[in-house]
């Protein structure tokens, strides 16, 4: 990953107010009622955005990182002419301790200079194709897998993230991203809950997301009012 991009990310539990935590747990997870109140996109339109959360690379948990490799043969092959296709360079070799992970520690994946399209960056994740699909995913989908089989929990996951032992929303690598994030808020068409449901279904289980949903439903005409009112609660540049 992208060094300096990397310091963004890792923003502290201490940047979410207590006001903004919801009254539950999930999964043992705090939850910052932000990602109920954030403006986000219809869904993660490549066509409009480019892929362009993808340009800073991912934090892969070390057991991703297993998975993938496992499976280096088909993502290399998924992959077209203009990505490195030696597993050997696909991660850059730091190994971080981060609790947020299952196994305590992760790594990025490598990142390329390359021609970020519209969405206006030049460079981007190893496992970044031309067309800005993920090798990964593409892989998964032709082995006849279920699309996220293989993929990164956090690249599912965003613009949702965890830190700290909280669910939130990711202000901090959203603020580039033109088309989803905070500079493109006429795309605006609901939540960033509504939007990334099946993403939170994967990761918390149906058991645990159904707590989410009931809490989401309880508190949702204060959470529309929030988010329909600019500045209120809303991340703003
Ligand atoms: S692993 Fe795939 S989804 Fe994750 S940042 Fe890289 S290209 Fe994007």
């Amino acid at each position: 990953m992208a060094d300096a991009e990397l310091d963004e990310q890792l923003s502290t539990r201490d940047d979410i107010p207590s006001e903004r935590l919801a009254s539950i747990k999930v999964r043992g997870l705090a939850v910052d009622e932000l990602i109920f109140t954030q403006g986000f996109v219809d869904y993660c339109n490549i066509d409009r955005c480019g892929g362009g959360c993808c340009h800073s690379g991912v934090y892969a948990d070390l057991g991703e990182q297993a998975v993938i490799l496992e499976h280096a043969n088909e993502i290399a092959l998924a992959m077209d002419d203009t990505q490195d296709t030696n597993p050997e360079t696909w991660f850059d070799g730091e190994i971080i301790d981060d609790a947020d992970f299952p196994s305590g520690q992760a790594i990025g994946t490598q990142v390329h200079e390359r021609d970020g399209g519209i969405s206006g960056f030049t460079e981007g994740c190893v496992f970044l194709d031309k067309r800005h699909f993920c090798s990964i995913q593409v892989a998964a989908a032709k082995a006849g897998l279920h699309r996220w089989a293989w993929k990164p929990k956090y690249c599912i996951l965003f613009p949702v993230t965890v830190v700290e032992g909280t669910i939130t929303y990711d202000d901090s690598h959203s603020a580039d991203l033109h088309y989803c994030g905070p500079k493109g808020t006429s795309n605006y068409v609901h939540s960033v809950y509504e939007a990334m449901r099946e993403e939170l279904q994967d990761f918390l289980g149906m058991e645990e997301f159904g707590k989410l949903n009931d809490y989401y439903l309880s508190n949702r005409e204060r959470f529309e009012k929030s988010r329909l009112t600019p500045g209120l609660i809303q991340v703003t540049l």
